[in-house]
């Protein structure tokens, strides 16, 4: 089994359920353990024009699929939840990335892993620091704790809703 790590991000359509709704799809996700999940944050969002604020959080998977088989199946549940491609960085129902693969590094045309996004965004760095330990090093990307100093999380706030698992925070 490989330990795996997705981000989860919606701003349309009831973001708290579509993250609930996506939680229970990624538990029933097969050759995968749902082991933890992050606490939920929110933040405003980035991109063209007036949207509503995101929310986001952050699963750690136990897996036998491979990264292209994962990526697929994270790709049918956000078609699934009605996510609509269409306009790059705009508003959307669902958004699952895949952020770690065990210890790979991969650089594939429609995966790359550890997602760029990490050492980028808050949204995505702080639900993924909430699964890992804070000693932990990142494929290519260095210690957690130098990324978490690099980024103080300032755009971020938690939200009181905990997401449907045993193990979250
Ligand atoms: P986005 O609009 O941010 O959801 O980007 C979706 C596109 O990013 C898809 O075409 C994926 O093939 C590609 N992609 C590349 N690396 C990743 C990754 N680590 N996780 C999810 N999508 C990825």
């Amino acid at each position: 089994m490989i330990t795996a790590c997705v981000a989860l991000g919606s701003n349309l359509q009831e973001p708290a359920q579509q993250l609930m709704a996506a939680v229970a799809a990624l538990r029933g996700l097969e050759d995968s353990r749902l082991t933890r999940c992050s606490r939920v944050y929110s933040s405003a969002a980035v991109g063209p024009g007036e949207q509503p604020d995101y929310l986001n959080a952050a699963v750690m998977l136990e897996t036998r699929l491979t990264p292209l088989a994962l990526l697929d199946a994270l790709q049918r549940i956000e078609a699934r939840q009605g996510r609509e491609r269409e306009l790059r960085w705009g508003p959307r129902t669902l958004d699952l990335d895949l952020l770690l693969y065990g210890d790979q590094t991969l650089n594939l045309p429609r995966l790359q892993i550890p997602h760029p996004r990490i050492a980028e965004r808050d949204f995505v760095l702080y639900p993924l620091a909430d699964l890992l330990p804070a000693d932990c090093e990142l494929p290519g990307l260095g210690p957690l704790t130098a990324l978490l100093a690099a980024r103080p999380g300032a755009d971020l706030q938690v939200v009181d809703l905990q997401l449907p698992e045993e193990h979250c925070r």
